[in-house]
């Protein structure tokens, strides 16, 4: 058996999702002679393809070395959204004034209460992703303990062997560590750290600007934390569209999150009030700037280490992790791969898809490809940044001519309702035609919004679908039926408008 993991605080949420997770009296199964599909790693995507292949009547071995439901479960999604939730209730409360609502002066944040409803909702939550209900209602041989390929056919857990028909790698990614000189002797927060504190850092260090620091540094600022983003790019959530980041941006701004942009940390100790990070500057400055913790997040690195790929030809780097073609095969066909610990979508919906396609390639006949999900993905800043399909530049890169149609969120009424008019839906359509091929939501549930262009491309409807649905009023997702509207009205060609004139003339 593996030593068994230690989440804290030891308190009665995080001893419920260690029994749900990694019970302590856990017996592993007696192995099948042989398996139709062994599953290295139970987080999104191993669970996924794990229960998705024995409901199709496989006999599957899971093997989990640390905890089920991986970093969404316990240190990603769930942690971080149930944060975000209790970070912008505080703030709403805050700006309650402007509704009329008069707060006393003496409210104030209880971080370790917050902390906690964390970890109940997590512990809530973990049911789903559990040994026990993968064992006993879904029909999966459930290892705790750490996964290595022997052979070509044969996976070991703890001494023990697992024969397979093929496998599925799904073993994830972690926290990237940037090298800093003194980063390990000062002591720094990971997403794998952060979840487990119990009491405010008064100042934090954000390292990286990208969606989860970003995240995390408003969701902590919100909390009463003094919050600095340190970022290499020049805007943060440097992957979206500056327009989009400039809004985000403007906001952390307003809340006094300070935000460096262009810098690089160099060193970091710890001095008598607080760790030294040591900064250079875009204009080539050195700063010092004072923290209590800091947090790193700079991107993900793939676990690929300790599963002797190299031994059964299974093709990998350190930085994008385990290559696979476009049916997720790696370089052994009789082995698959899922997740972050393969794709460069870092998301649980996409490790799910992913599974999805694992399964049917690699049980029944090599169809699904990883190149056909038009795949939406959002950042839980407030407000949201929420994307699908192309970017402008993208298309640009591959010669496609766009029309853009932006509607900004002033101009829609629940927005102005709400008090949520900074943001802007923007959607792109192949030049000439109302078809979709990409677009960028920001508002305060923008991760909502997206799934209605989501539906329609992937259903190839185009904007004029979009203007032909009845949208409930006042909702913030009639942007959408804007936007779709600003494309009629393009159709309406000078003749058209024209004839249109007489017609009615006639009729008056
Ligand atoms: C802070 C944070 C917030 C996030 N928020 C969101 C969000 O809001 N929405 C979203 O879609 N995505 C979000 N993500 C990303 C999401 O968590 C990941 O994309 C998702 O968890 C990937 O699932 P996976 O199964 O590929 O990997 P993982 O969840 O990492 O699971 C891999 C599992 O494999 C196990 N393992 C590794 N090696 C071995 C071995 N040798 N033997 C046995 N087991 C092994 C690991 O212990 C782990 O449990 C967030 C991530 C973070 C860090």
């Amino acid at each position: 058996m593996s030593t068994r993991p230690l989440i804290l605080p030891a308190d009665s949420h995080n001893a419920q999702l260690l029994s749900n997770v990694h019970p302590a009296d856990w017996i592993n199964p007696r192995p099948a002679d042989r398996y139709n599909l062994v599953v290295i790693g139970a987080g999104s995507a191993g669970l996924i393809t794990a229960a998705l292949a024995a409901g199709l009547g496989a006999k599957v071995a899971l093997v989990e070395r640390h905890l089920m439901g991986g970093d969404c479960l316990n240190v990603g999604c769930v942690p971080s959204k149930s944060l975000i939730r209790a970070a912008r209730t505080i703030t709403e409360a805050r700006s309650a004034e402007q509704f009329g609502l008069h707060m006393p002066a003496s409210a104030e944040v209880d971080f370790g209460a917050v902390m906690e409803r964390m970890r109940r909702i997590r512990s809530q939550i973990s049911r789903e992703d559990s040994a026990l209900r993968y064992r006993d209602e879904l029909g999966v041989d459930v290892f705790l303990g750490d996964a290595r390929f022997t052979d070509s056919d044969t996976v070991e857990v703890d001494g023990t062997s697992l024969r397979f028909r093929k496998a599925v790698i799904a073993t994830g990614a972690r926290a990237a560590l940037p090298e800093i000189e003194g980063l390990e002797e000062a002591g720094y927060l990971t997403n794998e750290s952060v979840f487990e504190l119990t009491e405010r850092p008064n100042r934090l260090g954000v390292i990286g600007s990208g969606p989860i620091g970003a995240e995390l540094a408003q969701a902590f600022r919100r909390l009463g934390c003094e919050v600095t983003v340190l970022g290499r790019a020049r805007h943060i959530l440097p992957r979206e569209d500056a327009d989009a980041a400039q809004i985000v941006q403007r906001r952390f701004e307003h809340e006094g999150i300070r935000l460096i942009h262009g810098c690089k940390v160099e060193k970091i100790d710890v001095g008598e009030t607080g760790k030294r990070i040591q900064l250079t500057t875009e204009d080539r400055k050195t700063e010092i700037l004072e923290a209590d913790a800091v947090l790193v997040s700079v991107g993900r690195t793939p676990n690929v280490e300790g599963l002797n790929l190299e031994g059964i030809g299974v093709d990998y780097d350190n930085r994008r992790g385990v290559h696979v073609n476009d049916y997720l095969q790696t370089t052994n066909p009789r082995i698959y791969a899922a997740g972050d610990i393969a794709m460069a979508w870092k998301f649980t919906h996409a490790a799910d898809a992913a599974a999805k396609i694992a399964v049917q390639n690699a049980l029944f006949l090599r169809t699904q490809k990883l190149s056909s999900l038009v795949m939406p993905w959002c950042t839980y800043t407030d407000p949201e940044v929420a994307h699908v399909g192309l970017y402008e530049h993208e298309a640009a890169k591959l010669g496609i001519e766009l029309s853009t149609f932006q509607v900004s969120l002033k101009d829609v009424n629940r927005a102005v309702t709400d008090s949520e008019e900074e943001g802007f839906v923007k959607v792109h359509v192949k030049k000439g035609s109302d078809r979709i091929l990409g677009a960028t939501i920001v508002a305060s549930h923008a991760g909502e919004m997206i799934s209605e262009v989501t539906l329609a491309m992937v259903n190839k409807l185009g904007l004029g679908a979009i203007l032909n649905t009845i949208h409930p009023y006042p909702t913030q997702a009639e942007a959408l039926k804007r936007a779709a509207g600003a494309y009629a009205r393009t159709r309406a060609t000078p003749r058209v408008s024209r004839f249109l004139e007489r017609f009615m003339a006639l009729r008056r």
